[in-house]
C-alpha cells in the first residue's frame, strides 16, 4: 500500500467541490459534510471509488466491511473494485443471525453496532471504509469488532478526514488512509 496523499490536488479539489457543507446540522456548530451531491455525479463517484481503490492496489483484501449507514454508499463498491466482498456492521437489533456487539462511547451515552458472528472468517484480510473520520470512535469500535471475530485488519478508509478532530489517535495500530481532509 502506498502512503497518504497520492491523490492530485486537482482530483481534491473536484472531489471537495462536489460535497455540499451544511452549517448547524444536525445541530448548532456542526459542520455537515453532505455526501449526496457527490454520489450523484457520476464522475465524482467513480473518481471516489477510483482513487480510493488505488492506495489498496495489490494489497490482498477478502472483506470490505460497511459501517451503517453512510459507509453503505462506498464500501459495496470498494468491494467490487478490490474483488472483494461485502460486510455490513449494522445498528442493534438489524441482523438476524447470531452477532457479536461492540460498545463504544458517544458524546452523551453509549451505542452499540453489531457484526454477524460469521461474516469475517479467522485470518480473513478486512478493509473498513466508512464516509466520514471524525472523533474515530465509530471506526475503532468497528476496529475491535473486527478483531473479536480474529479479522485482520488491512486498514480503515474515509472518503472525509476532520483533522482537527484527530479521530488517526484511536487508530494508531492501522493504516489509515482519507481521500479528502477538512
Ligand atoms: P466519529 O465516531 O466521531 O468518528 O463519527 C463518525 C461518523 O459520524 C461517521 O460515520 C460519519 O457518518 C458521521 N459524522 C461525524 N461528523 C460528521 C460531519 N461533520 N459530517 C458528516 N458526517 C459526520
Amino acid at each position: 500500500m502506498s502512503a497518504q496523499a497520492p491523490i492530485a490536488p486537482s482530483v481534491q479539489d473536484r472531489l471537495k467541490g462536489l460535497i455540499r457543507e451544511v452549517p448547524d446540522f444536525p445541530k448548532p456548530g456542526i459542520n455537515f459534510y453532505d455526501i449526496t451531491t457527490l454520489l450523484k455525479d457520476k464522475q465524482g463517484f467513480r473518481e471516489t471509488i477510483d482513487s480510493l481503490g488505488a492506495h489498496y492496489a495489490g494489497a490482498a483484501v477478502d472483506v470490505v466491511v460497511g459501517i451503517e449507514a453512510r459507509g453503505y454508499f462506498f464500501a459495496p463498491a470498494m468491494a467490487r473494485a478490490l474483488g472483494a466482498g461485502f460486510v455490513p456492521v449494522r445498528k442493534p437489533k438489524k441482523l438476524p443471525h447470531t452477532v457479536r456487539s461492540i460498545d463504544y462511547e458517544l458524546e452523551y451515552g453509549t451505542d452499540q453496532l453489531e457484526v454477524h458472528v460469521d461474516a469475517i472468517e479467522p485470518g480473513q484480510n478486512v478493509l473498513i471504509i466508512d464516509d466520514v473520520l471524525a472523533t474515530g470512535g465509530t471506526a475503532s469500535a468497528v476496529a475491535r469488532l473486527v478483531r473479536l471475530l480474529d479479522g485482520s485488519i488491512v486498514g480503515l478508509g474515509f472518503v472525509i478526514e476532520l483533522t482537527f478532530l484527530n479521530g488517526r489517535q484511536k487508530l494508531a495500530d492501522y493504516d489509515v488512509f482519507s481521500l479528502l481532509q477538512y
